[in-house]
């Protein structure tokens, strides 16, 4: 097999018996659900929040280690009976209080260990997802932490001022400022907030110059430093010389001086750079600490009154569990980062004898991504190889050796036996070209070909060493699983810069999962599909699903709400009886669930109507003594409502076809069932959910 730089990076960072361990896929007759948990890596992302129970579904503690936990599959049902329709986001707000608590507990640690001389005091920054409830929960978690927001453009400074209400907390406006945003956030000082205007642009220092004085408001002012530490991964670019925000060091001094000739230099107290998302070296944090602590002494020596030290966001979360510094990875906890930031901070400044700075971060991902989880079904799948072929008496040659490979292929000839079958294959093709093979013989020997591809596929499987030419077998035969979801709605990281999410199935996991699929979504577009997935070693192309199992006879249609019905510990709400029955069962399938996870952070605002699929429904979960509730329900984007952001009014639309209908009908070319049928479905579709049912 070839091991990509990068793999043999991760492969050196773990230990080899884990990953051949993770290689043999034998498979196993008691598949158990630790092997599921192995499998999908759930402790090495999904840790404290996510793990798997006896029964084969995936529990949600979202209080991680203090207790209290739910099961997914069954809470999944219980939404269901609520006609909350999947694809279904679940967030969980004990996890988004877990998240701020943790963070903050981290920190304190740190301070405690090295002795930190100051506090610190964090920020959310609101684009990483900007809802409101989440906002609220945020702000209302934050309160004992005197944890406030960063505001990265004018209307995230709109929710900041309306929404933050924690005494002492900071209010970091970052991002474009005009006029209009500087005065704001200058007036905001007047209504009891402490807004901290950070200054990117060398143009905005005379702006915020002149605001001040007309209000006559003194303002706390902060500087956003380039700096020269290359940022590494996706978003190294957001620092070093060339990135695009923040002043370079020359422009930091002009900017002193403008201060200095507008009697304004004590209003400079902070220190912020920020070095693009998901930092997965702790390395580039470390040298970063290092340049901006120099940087913040130095400002304090040219007599800014210097107080805060904002260290801006990335601090990364472990998509892969891997735990190393590849892009969907961190090679670092979340302590490790409090450490290190808070004793370079501390040495800088004992150094130089000056006061320490309250450190300010503005981690929105790693508070963010845990707390939603986004659910859907499994609407169909397909496989290239399904039957298993019948020899039949007269053949044509080359179907007589295709018959011939398949017959014997055994684990000392697979490789030869690939090639073979390749070769005749393609010979086949080219004979039906010529018109010396029939459409049905053409049909028999891709039939036979694809047969021979999973024989040796099951053999590979076997082995702890696949021969290259063998790699991509599992990739070319993989099965497709048609989702309910769009990729292009629900995770467009994952299609817009290959960003790794897990995604596993919440249920069945006490059983092995036999198939391998790649998922397609519901847009009919070729990007519209997820092929890569967590690994431990690099990036899988495949996943490990379950086949779809079929409807058994005695179950009714309501099997699976009636298998869920039963309420997560001892239940929160009382049982309701199953009034409607709105399986999404195609091809008289059981609905099979998957889940993505760690979803929260930059997904959802991002998201767009590719194929006029909307927003998906949301809940908010919170645990409670007897079970959990359902805070919130936010209803996904009707038809009419995604039709409207693209300004057709519905009642147009339908008037329109109302017309053509009468006219038709005038014309004897629809009968009034056909006609009172299409109306009826067409007027129906307006106000439904954008996602099959
Ligand atoms: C995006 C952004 C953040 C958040 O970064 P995370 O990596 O999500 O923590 C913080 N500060 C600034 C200035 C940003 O642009």
């Amino acid at each position: 097999m070839t091991i990509s730089a990068h793999t043999q990076d991760k492969l050196s960072q773990n230990t080899l018996a884990e990953i051949s361990q993770q290689n043999g896929s034998k498979a196993q007759l008691n598949w158990t659900i630790e092997d599921s948990e192995k499998l999908y890596q759930v402790q090495g992302w999904g840790e404290p929040y996510f793990s798997i129970n006896a029964a084969g579904h995936v529990t949600v503690s979202p209080k991680g280690d203090r207790g209290g936990s739910l099961d997914l599959f069954e809470l999944v049902g219980a939404l269901k009976q609520r006609n909350l329709g999947l694809p279904l986001l679940i967030r969980f707000s004990d996890i988004l209080a877990d998240r701020v608590e943790r963070l903050n507990a981290c920190f304190a640690k740190a301070i405690a260990r090295y002795r930190y001389p100051n506090t610190y005091q964090g920020v959310f920054p609101i684009k990483c997802n900007q809802h409101r409830q989440l906002v609220e929960d945020l702000v209302q978690f934050g309160q004992p932490f005197q944890f406030g927001l960063e505001a990265g453009s004018k209307p995230e400074l709109i929710i900041a001022l309306a929404t933050l209400n924690t005494p002492n907390s900071l209010l970091i406006c970052n991002g474009y400022k005009d006029r209009e945003y500087i005065e704001t956030a200058l007036l905001a000082t007047r209504i009891g907030h402490q807004p901290i205007i950070v200054l990117e642009q060398i143009e905005e220092v005379l702006l915020v110059i002149e605001a001040a004085r007309k209000l006559g408001i003194k303002p706390v002012l902060g500087i956003r430093a380039k700096l020269s530490t290359q940022g590494t991964g996706r978003w190294g670019e957001s620092t070093g010389d060339r990135a695009i925000f923040g002043l370079a060091i020359p422009e930091i001094l002009t900017c002193i001086d403008q201060l200095r000739e507008a009697e304004m230099l004590e209003s400079l107290q902070l220190l912020h750079f920020h070095m693009g998302s998901q930092i997965s070296a702790i390395s580039v944090i470390k040298d970063a600490i290092r340049e901006a602590s120099q940087i913040y002494v130095e400002l304090r020596s040219l007599g800014a009154k210097m107080q805060y030290l904002d260290v801006g966001g990335g601090l990364g979360v472990d998509y892969d569990g891997s735990k190393t510094n590849f892009h969907a990875s961190v090679n670092y906890s979340m302590q490790n980062y409090a450490n290190d930031i808070v004793a370079a901070v501390k040495e800088a400044c004992e150094t130089r004898q000056i006061p320490a700075p309250v450190l300010i971060s503005e981690s929105g991902r790693a508070i963010a991504s845990h707390q939603s989880v986004l659910i859907f079904d499994v609407l169909s799948t397909s496989d290239v190889a399904s039957q298993t072929p019948i020899p039949q008496a007269e053949e044509h040659s080359i179907i007589r050796n295709l018959w011939e490979t398949y017959k014997t292929i055994k684990v000392d000839n697979y490789q030869e036996a690939y090639h073979d079958a390749i070769q005749f294959n393609q010979e086949a093709k080219s004979l039906f070209n010529l018109g010396y093979l029939s459409i049905t013989e053409r049909a028999r020997s891709e039939q036979l070909y694809w047969a021979c591809c999973q024989k040796i596929l099951e053999i590979t499987r076997t082995q702890d060493y696949v021969p290259d030419d063998l790699e991509d077998l599992e990739k070319i035969m993989a099965s497709i699983y048609y989702v309910n979801l769009s990729v292009f709605q629900s995770a467009p990281d994952s299609w817009a810069i290959n960003q790794l999410f897990p995604i596993m199935p919440i249920h069945r996991l006490d059983e092995e999962p036999t198939c391998r699929g790649t998922l397609a979504d519901l847009t009919c577009d070729s990007d519209g599909k997820i092929n890569q997935f967590i690994d431990l070693r690099d990036v899988k192309s495949v996943l490990e699903l379950h086949p779809l199992r079929e409807l058994e006879d005695t179950e009714t249609r309501g099997r699976g709400d009636a298998e869920m019905g039963r309420w997560g510990d001892g239940g929160g709400i009382p049982k309701q009886p199953t009034t409607n029955n709105q399986q999404p069962i195609t091809n008289n399938k059981q609905p099979y669930y998957l889940g993505l996870f760690l979803a929260g952070a930059y997904q959802e605002i991002m998201g767009n109507l590719h194929n006029l699929f909307g927003d998906t429904n949301a809940v908010h979960i919170r645990l409670t003594p007897r079970g959990y509730e359902i805070e919130q329900v936010v209803k996904g984007d009707t038809v009419t409502e995604v039709l409207g952001y693209v300004q057709y009014d519905a009642e147009d639309l339908l008037e329109s076809v109302r017309r053509r209908t009468e006219q038709a009908l005038q014309e004897h070319q629809i009968t009034i069932e056909e006609s009172q049928l299409l109306l009826q479905n067409y007027e129906r579709s307006l106000s439904s959910y954008t996602y099959p049912s």
